[in-house]
C-alpha cells in the first residue's frame, strides 16, 4: 500500500519545532487520510488543510487537536494550501465556530463561486486566470461532459458545510506568523493555480500541500489551471527544490521526507517520459484524439476523466511548445506533429 493511502491514525507527531502532524481520515481515489498541521503558538494553534467537509472530520479534528494539547476554541488561524475539498472542506465551519482566520493564496476560489473581484492577482498571468477559462462550457475539449459546468457539486453535503472567506490572501513571498516565527509564502501553480507552499527558512521546513507527495505524482489537471498547467507545474517543482535550506517536506498525504531534490526529480521524469510518449505515439503523421491517447498513457483502472484531463494537459504544453498542432474541425480535440517538427 502506498503510504498515501495509509487509513489515517489518531496520533500526533513532533515533526518539528511546535510543528505537530495529525491525520483526519477521507476516502478519495489513492488516498486514505490528509495530513492536518497544528502550529502551536502562544496565542493558541494554526490549522493547515482541516479535511473534507462533514461529521467525521469533525469529530477526528476535535479529537486530535485534544490529543495535541490544544482546544478547538484556540484555533486563531486555518490556513489552506489549496482549492480542493480534502483542503478547505472543514476550514469554513472552523473558522466559524472559533472565529479563526482563514488564509489561503490571493487566488484562491472554488470552482462555482465567483470570482473574488476586490482582489487582483498580481501572482497570475492573466491568461491564467480561471474567470477566463474558455472550457467551463458544458462539454470539455475532448467532447465529455465537463464536471465544471453549472454548479457541479453533488457530492456535497450542503447542510455540513460553510464556504470558506479567506480574511488574508497571501502572495509569492508574503510571510506569515506560525508556531512563533515568520513562514514564507511561495505560489507554487500547476496542481491547481492557486497552490500556495510555506517555508520556514529557520528550520529548513516546507508545508508542501498536495504540490509535492512522497510516493504518488499529483494530478495534473487540463481544466481550470491555466493556459500550460504542466509548464507551471515543472517550474513550481524546481521553486522548492532550489529553495535555500529547505530539508524537510511536510506533504498533505503520506509521511513527512528529506529527500525533496530526489523526489521533484523523479516526479519531473515521470512528466517528461509522458510527453516522449506522446510524440512517439504521434510520429509518422498519425492523429489521435485525449481519450485515445489517454488509453496509451494510463492503465484501463485509470481511464475516464481525470486521466483524460492530465493527458489533455500534457498535449496542450506541447501543442504551446511548438511540438503538436490540434485539430478539432472534425469533433473532439485531436492532435498531430506539427508541420516542421522533427518527432524524436
Ligand atoms: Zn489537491
Ligand atoms: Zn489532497
Amino acid at each position: 500500500m502506498k503510504q498515501e493511502q495509509e487509513p489515517a491514525g489518531d496520533g500526533v507527531d513532533e515533526v518539528g519545532p511546535g510543528v505537530l502532524r495529525v491525520q483526519l481520515p477521507i476516502d478519495m481515489p489513492g488516498l486514505g487520510h490528509v495530513n492536518t498541521y497544528v502550529l502551536v503558538d502562544e496565542r493558541g494553534a494554526a490549522v493547515i488543510d482541516p479535511g473534507l467537509p462533514g461529521r467525521a472530520t469533525w469529530s477526528a479534528l476535535a479529537d486530535r487537536l485534544d490529543k495535541a494539547g490544544v482546544g478547538v476554541k484556540h484555533v486563531h488561524t486555518v490556513v489552506v494550501t489549496h482549492s480542493h475539498p480534502d483542503h478547505y472542506g472543514t476550514a469554513g465551519k472552523l473558522a466559524e465556530e472559533t472565529g479563526a482566520d482563514i488564509v489561503t493564496h490571493a487566488a484562491f476560489r472554488l470552482w462555482w463561486a465567483p470570482h473574488p473581484c476586490d482582489v487582483h492577482v498580481h501572482d497570475v498571468d492573466p491568461d491564467d486566470d480561471a474567470d477566463g477559462d474558455p472550457y467551463a462550457g458544458p462539454t470539455t475539449p475532448w467532447g465529455t461532459p465537463n464536471p465544471r459546468a453549472g454548479t457541479g457539486r453533488d457530492w456535497l453535503d450542503e447542510s455540513n458545510f460553510s464556504h470558506p472567506r479567506p480574511a488574508r490572501r497571501l502572495r509569492d513571498g508574503d510571510t506569515i506568523e506560525l508556531a512563533g516565527r515568520p513562514w514564507v509564502a511561495l505560489h507554487t501553480p500547476g496542481h491547481t493555480l492557486d497552490h500556495l507552499c510555506l517555508v520556514d527558512p529557520e528550520h529548513g521546513l516546507l508545508v508542501s500541500g498536495d504540490h509535492v507527495l512522497p510516493s504518488i505524482t499529483p494530478h495534473i489537471a487540463g481544466l481550470g489551471t491555466g493556459r500550460d498547467p504542466l509548464k507551471s507545474f515543472l517550474a513550481s517543482l524546481d521553486r522548492i527544490a532550489d529553495y535555500p535550506g529547505v530539508e524537510t517536506a511536510l506533504p498533505a498525504h503520506g509521511h513527512p521526507f528529506g529527500t525533496l531534490r530526489q523526489r521533484v526529480d523523479d516526479i519531473k521524469r515521470h512528466h517528461l517520459e509522458r510527453l516522449d510518449k506522446l510524440r512517439t505515439l504521434l510520429a509518422g503523421g498519425a492523429s489521435a484524439t485525449v481519450v485515445e491517447l489517454s488509453h496509451e498513457l494510463f492503465r484501463e483502472a485509470h481511464w475516464g476523466l481525470m486521466a483524460e484531463s492530465e493527458t489533455y494537459a500534457h498535449l496542450e504544453h506541447l501543442r504551446l511548445r511548438g511540438d503538436l498542432e490540434r485539430h478539432d474541425d472534425t469533433g473532439p480535440a485531436a492532435y498531430r506533429t506539427a508541420v516542421g517538427t522533427s518527432p524524436t
